[in-house]
């Protein structure tokens, strides 16, 4: 079993031409495959100016820190709180 150790990054390719983004990926190989069948399928194959790949680091549940790990609990508590009261 592979355990990740650390931030785990991911990657979202950017096409500020067109204003859109790609479904972030784990790899920065996908992300160069979501960045040319952009290029191909938007833009003939051509690059469009400021193109670019984002990388962001996630921490996972066990790196996170106390603060985080209250705010989150306490956002599920009042999505649950806010289900149940509609449910009423
Ligand atoms: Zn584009």
């Amino acid at each position: 079993m592979t355990v990740l150790e650390g931030p785990v990054p991911s990657y979202t390719y950017r096409c500020p031409q067109c204003r859109t983004t790609s479904p972030r990926v784990l790899t920065y190989g996908l992300a160069v495959e979501q960045r040319d069948v952009h290029r191909d399928q938007a833009h003939g194959g051509h690059i469009p100016d400021g193109e670019r790949i984002d990388v962001r680091q996630t921490q996972s549940w066990a790196e996170a820190g106390s603060l985080e790990r209250g705010i989150s609990v306490a956002l599920v508590v009042v999505i649950l709180l806010v289900l149940a009261y509609q449910t009423l």
